[in-house]
């Protein structure tokens, strides 16, 4: 399901930019922020900050760490909802049998907490990506 997001995220032996074998811990380190070694990272840092760019770039990259964050958030909150409906369904085909520890208001009560917590979390999302209005 995300084989491929991971796969494009693992480290080559060169790097795309300066085509440099990365080997340092620091490469490791940057590459999955920056898709680039550890010495590009510098010089294009460098050069950003020479033309005044540092900010904005910066506040992108905050920003789309933020949005991955957010929708790992999403969906760690989806898989904990439909457990909580599989609990649900079993309690309530189940009946009350002594070992269930779950109290079914309390699952109520942490489902509608989730669900609000999704909408924030889309609406957040959604804010993002109409503020960025170009790739
Ligand atoms: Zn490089």
């Amino acid at each position: 399901m995300k084989g491929k997001k991971i796969e494009s995220r693992a480290m080559p032996l060169f790097c795309p930019k300066c085509k440099k074998v990365m080997k340092k811990r620091l490469d490791k380190k940057m590459w999955p922020i920056h898709n680039m070694c550890f010495d590009c990272v510098i010089h294009m840092e460098t050069e950003l900050r020479r033309n005044g760019k540092f900010k904005e770039y910066e506040q992108k990259k905050i920003e789309e760490n933020m949005k991955s964050y957010l929708k790992d958030t999403k969906q760690k909150a989806k898989e904990y909802l439909e457990a909580l409906n599989q609990v649900e369904f079993l309690q309530n085909s189940m009946g009350d049998i002594e070992k269930w520890d779950v109290d079914l208001s309390q699952i109520k009560d942490i489902r509608e907490k989730y669900n609000e917590h999704l909408d924030q979390v889309q609406k957040l999302i959604d804010t993002m990506g109409n503020n960025k209005g170009e790739e």
